[in-house]
């Protein structure tokens, strides 16, 4: 079956969506995207990847061409039109096409709103029982990592770099700390039990999953710090993992070839990946 995609307004075969070639998202990577899981048929988290949708296109000056109780209609339509149990529902907004390439924003466009799906055993995935590898890149993005752009060119290079290496994530340096991952957030356990994140700034995005692990962790009264760490202090701290809408919790063993801890996936990865998954299960729309 081709699957069906969603482009401003219909529902059609994938292999037939289009967009002009003069599309803002084309030409200047002018545009924002949301990526949510669906498990057993359901949207996981789905209002925090609508708040931080339309936090993003806000700072931007985007106005969303629908409300987002209408995108999250039509992310379930997709959903069920393409009959997908589990994976993930891709979202793009674009400040639309002009009648040619000029940098300011055009008067009277309508944003072009795109959605497409892909199939995923998010929970079942090889790699969350064996944990994966990451390489470090450094972090050559620009100051606004907080929006979600479409802009994703440093991304695509730091995950080739991980690719090539064989590992399953970049984890992207910037001033001896580490920012997040290219397309997840970064997470440690330390030797006395603290689990570590970045606090959220300009400097990462504010990762949905990021924020319901950091919560459920704090409701079962785990230590929670928010600050940034270096490459050293992950090495030698019992665990990391990073999180993300597409991998949820995921254990990471190795950085740059060298074991974090014993080079084990460890316990705590395992039970916070537990929890997200009950909790993205019985709060799914
Ligand atoms: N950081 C970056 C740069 C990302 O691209 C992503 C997800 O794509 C994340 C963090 C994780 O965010 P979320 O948990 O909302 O998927």
């Amino acid at each position: 079956m081709d699957p069906i995609a969603y482009v401003n307004g219909s529902f059609v075969p994938l292999s037939e969506a289009k967009v002009s070639v003069l599309d803002r998202g084309f030409l200047f990577a002018d545009g924002i995207y949301e990526v949510a899981a669906v498990l057993d048929g359901k949207l996981v988290d789905s209002a925090s990847h609508l708040a931080r949708l339309e936090r993003s296109v806000g700072e931007i000056g985007l106005a969303l061409p629908e409300t987002t109780a209408r995108i999250e209609e039509l992310q379930k339509e997709l959903v069920a039109r393409n009959q997908l149990d589990n994976g993930m529902v891709y979202l793009q907004v674009t400040r639309g096409a002009d009648k040619s390439r000029d940098f300011p924003f055009p008067k009277g466009v309508t944003p072009t709103l795109v959605m497409f799906v892909t199939a995923k055993d998010i929970v079942n995935a090889p790699s969350a029982k064996a944990g994966i590898g990451v390489i470090t890149v450094p972090d050559i993005r620009w100051e606004r990592r907080d929006i979600k752009s479409v802009a994703l060119l440093a991304q695509v290079l730091a995950k080739q770099a991980a690719a090539a290496a064989g590992a399953g994530e970049a984890w992207m340096i910037e001033d001896g700390k580490i920012t997040e991952g290219g397309s997840s957030t970064a997470f440690i356990l330390t030797q006395d039990d603290v689990i570590v994140t970045r606090p959220n700034s300009n400097a990462i995005l504010p990762g949905c999953t990021r924020k319901a692990v950091v919560a459920l962790a704090a409701e079962r009264q785990l230590r929670v710090e928010e600050r940034a760490f270096t490459v050293a202090e992950a090495l030698g701290a019992k665990e990391a993992f990073i999180t993300s809408a597409s991998a949820f919790v995921q254990p990471v063993i190795t950085i740059d070839g060298k074991p974090v801890g014993n080079g084990k996936v460890g316990p705590m990865a395992t039970r916070l990946r537990e929890i997200y998954v009950d909790f993205a299960r019985a709060t799914a729309v």
